[in-house]
């Protein structure tokens, strides 16, 4: 049973991205924040203001063809992967992913529910979800663990 913590709603990509941001202040080392959502809705919107929010200034896109993309630039380390393309888990494997799962950085993980079975308990899971009827650039944005 997941338990709600907080839901925000954004009617622009800036509002997501300092909803990203604001998180960012309060990440803390070993913590996986799970970014679901269709595509186009705004995970890496969201992964550049949480970036930001680390104190990254380097460019950050999604890294669709290699998973995991690591920016050293921050307060912390950010481990930013993207797994929508994964064929099966052992490519995570392949990519060391524990080495960041427990390490002393923060991860993001966009399509995190593509490998749910491998995401720890304590994880915090960030949904981002469109609603029409609310507009092209409305978001609904839930944050709970
Ligand atoms: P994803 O990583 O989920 O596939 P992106 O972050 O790459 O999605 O793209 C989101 C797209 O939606 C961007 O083109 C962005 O400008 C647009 N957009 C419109 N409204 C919002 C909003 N409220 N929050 C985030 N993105 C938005
Ligand atoms: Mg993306």
């Amino acid at each position: 049973m997941r338990n709600t913590m907080d839901i925000r709603d954004t009617y622009g990509p800036e509002e997501t991205y300092e909803v990203g941001k604001e998180l960012a202040k309060q990440a803390r080392p070993g913590q996986i924040y799970c970014l679901d959502g269709d595509l186009g809705v705004g995970k890496t919107v969201f992964t550049q203001g949480f970036a930001m929010g680390l104190g990254i200034t380097e460019p950050v896109n999604s890294p669709t063809f290699t998973i995991l993309q690591e920016y050293e630039e921050g307060r912390m380390p950010l481990y930013h992967f993207d797994v929508y393309r994964i064929g099966d888990v052992e490519e995570m494997e392949e990519i060391g992913y524990e080495d960041c799962f427990f390490g002393e950085g923060v991860c993001l993980i966009e399509w995190a529910s593509l490998i749910e079975e491998m995401i720890p308990e304590n994880a915090v899971w960030v949904t981002i979800e469109k609603d029409p009827q609310k507009g092209m650039d409305y978001r609904r944005i839930t944050i709970h663990s």
